[in-house]
């Protein structure tokens, strides 16, 4: 049987590993289009969630894979702005 709680999932957008919300990194698309970093995870916009691996940052931000979740386009210096912003987030 299943546990009963429930506890929300969200899914990398790279590997789909699955883990609490806590543990995977959003990023959000704001209403005005910037795509940032949204550690805490309040931030209103379309939404994309990263896990902890590096491999899938690099990833996400190489391969027009988060640009295609976001349905935004990127350029080099949003991409070069978003990857300072995620590391410096990380993963708490
Ligand atoms: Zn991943």
């Amino acid at each position: 049987m299943p546990k009963r709680h429930h506890v929300p999932q969200r899914r990398c957008i790279v590997c789909g590993e699955t883990g609490e919300k806590k543990e995977l990194l959003r990023i959000v698309r704001e209403p005005s289009g910037a795509v940032s970093a949204d550690p805490g995870g309040k931030r209103s916009g379309r939404g994309a969630y990263l896990c902890e691996k590096a491999t899938c940052r690099e990833a996400a931000l190489k391969k027009g894979r988060l640009e295609a979740v976001l349905k935004v386009k990127l350029s080099q210096d949003d991409l070069t702005k978003l990857a300072a912003g995620l590391n410096e987030a990380g993963i708490s």
